[in-house]
C-alpha cells in the first residue's frame, strides 16, 4: 500500500506492507526537488517506482544503511536511471547485505544489493543544497539531511518521539543523544520522520527528547552507582520490558535503551583515574 502526501515544497510517499488486511509498520520517503531522500523497504519497491515514475528525479539519497530505507535503490538506478547515493559507511552492507531477522523478512522483505556512492558534505539537487550531517546512534552510518533556507529536516531514524526508551540490540543512545544535540542546534522548523510523521515546531520536539533522554540518562546512571543490574535498572525505571522485545524476538528492549548508558558509564569509569 503506497499513499501520497504533500507538504508545501517536499512529497511524501509512505508505504507498507498488508499483512492479514492490515498494516503494521509504514515507512516512508520524501522527495524534495530532483532527490529521493531514502526509498522504502524492499517489498514496497515496485509499488515506489510506479509512484515517482515521471516525477523528475536525478538521485535517491539514503540517510542509513537499514532495509526500509534503502528498498527501491537498486531498481530505481535500474529503472529510471537515478544517480545512488549513501553514508559512506553504508556502502559495504548495500553492496555485501547484512543479517536481517525473521521479523524483518516478514515486514520488510530481503533488500537487492547494489553499488552505492558515498555522500560528501551536501546533497546536491534542483531546489538547492542539502547539508548532510552526520548523527551516528540509531547505527553508526546514520545522516540527516537539512536544508536550512526552509528549515526542513530528514531525519531517518535519528528521532521517533519525544520520549524514546526503546533501542535496537546495535544502537548506542549515548551516541543518538550527542547526535540529537547537533540536530537541534541547527535549529530546524520541521521534520520529516522515516516512519512517516511530519514534525512542526522541531527545535522544541528535539529539546523535549534531549530533556526526557538527559532525565532518564541520570536516572540510570544513578541506579547503576548503587549497584543495579541492566535488567534491575529497567524493572525500576519502567516495571516491565517493552513489547517490542517479544514482538522484534529479542531486536528491541528497553534493556538496549538502558545498556547503552551503563556501558558509556563503564568506559568513561575504565578511562578515569584509579
Ligand atoms: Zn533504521
Amino acid at each position: 500500500m503506497l499513499k501520497v502526501r504533500r507538504f508545501g515544497p517536499v512529497t511524501q510517499y509512505l508505504m507498507g506492507v498488508l499483512h492479514v488486511g492490515q498494516v503494521y509498520y509504514w515507512c516512508a520517503c520524501y522527495q524534495f526537488g530532483d532527490a529521493l531522500i531514502d526509498a522504502g523497504a524492499p517489498l514496497c519497491a515496485a509499488e515506489l517506482l510506479a509512484a515517482v515514475e515521471g516525477a523528475g528525479l536525478a538521485r535517491v539519497a539514503v540517510t542509513h544503511h537499514h532495509e526500509d530505507h534503502i528498498g527501491a535503490n537498486a531498481l530505481l538506478r535500474r529503472r529510471l536511471g537515478l544517480e545512488v547515493l549513501a553514508p559512506a559507511a553504508a556502502l559495504k552492507p548495500l553492496a555485501q547485505g547484512f543479517a536481517l531477522r525473521p521479523y524483518q523478512e516478514m515486514v520488510w522483505g530481503w533488500p537487492e544489493l547494489h553499488a552505492a556512492q558515498a555522500l560528501g558534505p551536501e546533497l546536491t539537487t534542483n531546489h538547492g543544497p542539502l547539508e548532510v550531517l552526520a548523527t551516528p546512534g540509531h547505527c553508526p552510518d546514520h545522516v540527516v539531511f537539512l536544508h536550512h533556507e526552509s528549515g526542513l529536516a530528514f531525519v531517518g531514524d535519528a528521532f521517533f518521539s519525544t520520549t524514546p526508551k526503546t533501542a535496537r540490540i546495535d544502537e548506542d543512545f549515548a551516541q543518538g543523544l550527542e547526535s540529537l544535540r547537533l540536530l537541534r542546534d541547527r535549529r530546524p522548523k520541521t521534520m520529516f520522520l522515516g516512519l512517516g510523521q511530519v514534525v512542526e515546531n522541531a527545535t522544541e520536539a528535539l529539546g523535549q527528547c534531549i530533556d526526557h533522554v538527559e532525565r532518564l540518562a541520570g536516572e540510570i546512571e544513578r541506579l547503576a552507582d548503587q549497584g543495579l543490574d541492566d535488567g534491575q535498572i529497567v524493572e525500576a525505571l519502567f516495571g516491565r520490558e517493552s513489547s517490542l522485545r517479544q514482538l522484534t524476538d529479542g531486536h528491541m528492549s528497553y534493556r538496549y535503551f538502558v545498556a547503552a548508558f551503563t556501558r558509556r558509564r563503564a568506559a568513561e569509569k575504565g578511562a578515569g583515574p584509579a
